[in-house]
């Protein structure tokens, strides 16, 4: 009885994982000032509204929970303008950019005592360009007499206006339930706003590399298997390992510890499993064979978590079969098919004996925190300003684009946007994505750039 207890216990957590994973996001944008924030305040429930006067204060979008009529949703908060007297046109479009292509339903936020200003016509170009659903929320309609106001908001072409005081709550109900009548039942941009939790590990190599056996040491005795379906033995089986004073969760254990015999087809069930584990796992711990050659194999795993886009160690096991010459020979072979992910944190252990394998829990430290990384705006511009100014991007046929502007669209893993005025060429963005990591970092996480032209 207990025992069903458990399963049911397990089932529900499961459940309740899978919803939080796939809940779907509204993003709240539109110019400073309008009352995005107070906005938010309201339908969140806060009492404290922490709402600024002053325009231009730097917040990042922030992700909360929110809920209406028993439908749960993450709500994003786009207040995070870096408001320059030049550049305000470009940012507030970038910053909507981000939001919505982050997002399932879109809250367009217009200050209706103000009517549609040049920059909300702008807003509604990007919005229709991206297809997704909006609600108009024509704001700060504290009376009746506002709604006239609200109703000339018609002209934006994004249907009807919904008059709404975020300061007072007037109307902010209707607002929701027009956001309820767009939500989709699962998100289509899932794990863009990623839960806690314990962190999410995936244990990846080719065969006998040494992956059971560095589980079982980590392991040790007291290991908690989690059943994430419980009661089938096809679905991975995740395991809690507390290391280092905190918990994490290697995924998909089962496939590590359930040894397949691998005749037919073994490189495509090994490359599944590693895709699968992927899917689940923030960062991943690739193990090579130090005492043998680096294999085409191996460098593919590599490449798989850098698709994925996660963090990734590596850690070369049987380092207690690594000779003088042997390691001579391994550091060419790293030089040679490694050199691309020399960002990653690398750490020469034995699952056999033990031997510093209490450095994986630093590594993948440094590896997430690279992973989750946020640099400011302000950071970035000044560093590319100095980058560009020093080294520009060389001429072709008589042209030469400008780099404009850069953001962080995004972390885990860092995502940079950077706006140009031509086509930016594949060599200058590989200099560029190189200074980067020289000034901030980004040990043991891939970075992605990509870039906009904007005439
Ligand atoms: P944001 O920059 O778009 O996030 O705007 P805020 O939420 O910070 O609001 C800007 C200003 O508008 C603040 O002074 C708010 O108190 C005020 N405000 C927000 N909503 C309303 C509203 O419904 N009615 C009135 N009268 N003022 C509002
Ligand atoms: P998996 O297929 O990646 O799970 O690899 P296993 O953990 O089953 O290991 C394959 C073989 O390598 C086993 O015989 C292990 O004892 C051996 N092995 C694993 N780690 C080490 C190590 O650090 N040093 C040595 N010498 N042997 C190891």
């Amino acid at each position: 009885e207990e025992d069903l207890a458990l399963v049911e216990g397990r089932r529900r957590q499961a459940a309740e994982d899978l919803e939080a994973e796939t809940r779907p996001v509204v993003a709240v944008v539109g110019r400073p000032n309008v009352g995005k924030s107070t906005l938010v305040n309201r339908i969140i429930g806060r009492r404290e509204a922490v709402v600024e006067d002053v325009p231009g204060v730097t917040r990042d979008r922030v992700a909360y929970d929110a809920d209406w009529s028993g439908r749960r949703f993450t709500l994003v908060d786009t207040g995070g303008w870096e408001v320059d007297a030049t550049g305000i046109h470009l940012r507030v479009a970038e910053q909507a950019e981000v939001a919505v292509e982050l997002c399932d339903v879109v809250l367009f936020v217009v200050d209706a005592t103000v009517g549609a200003t040049d920059t909300d016509e702008s807003v509604v170009k990007l919005l229709r360009r991206s297809g997704k659903p909006v609600v108009l929320v024509a704001n700060k309609v504290d009376d009746q007499k506002g709604e006239l106001e609200a109703a000339a908001l018609w002209s934006l072409g994004l249907g009807q206006p919904w008059p709404v005081s975020a300061l007072h709550g007037r109307g902010s109900g209707d607002v929701l339930d027009a956001v309820l009548e767009h939500l989709p039942e699962k998100s289509a941009v899932s794990g863009a706003y990623p839960r806690g939790g314990p962190r999410r590990v995936a244990l990846l190599g080719r065969p006998n590399v040494g992956k059971s056996s560095l589980l079982n040491k980590l392991a040790g005795e007291d290991r908690a298997v989690v059943d994430t379906v419980a009661g089938t033995t096809r679905d991975p089986v995740d395991e809690l390992i507390e290391l280092g004073g905190k918990e994490w969760r290697f995924v998909d254990t089962a496939g590590i510890r359930r040894r397949v015999h691998q005749t037919k087809g073994a490189d495509f069930y090994a490359s599944l499993r590693t895709q699968t584990a992927l899917e689940k796992a923030e960062v991943a711990v690739v193990l090579l064979d130090a005492s043998d050659k680096i294999a085409e194999q191996d460098v593919r795993v590599i490449q798989q978590v850098i698709d994925a886009g996660r963090a990734l160690v590596i850690a070369y096991n049987k380092w207690d079969e690594v000779d003088e010459d042997r390691q001579y020979y391994l550091e060419r072979e790293i030089e040679r098919d490694l050199v691309q992910i020399t960002w990653a944190p690398r750490v020469n252990m034995s699952a056999l004996t033990g031997r510093h394998t209490n450095r994986l829990v630093p590594a993948l430290e440094t590896a997430l925190d690279s992973w989750d990384r946020r640099i400011s705006t302000a950071k970035l511009n000044a560093f590319l300003g100095e980058i560009v100014a020093a080294h520009p991007h060389p001429v072709r046929g008589g042209k030469q684009p400008r780099i404009l502007f850069a953001t962080q669209a995004d972390t885990r893993p860092p995502r940079f946007v950077i706006f140009a005025s031509g086509f930016i060429e594949h060599g200058y963005r590989r200099f560029l994505e190189r200074r980067l990591r020289e000034q901030f970092g980004f040990e043991g996480s891939p970075i992605e750039i990509s870039v906009r032209v904007r005439e």
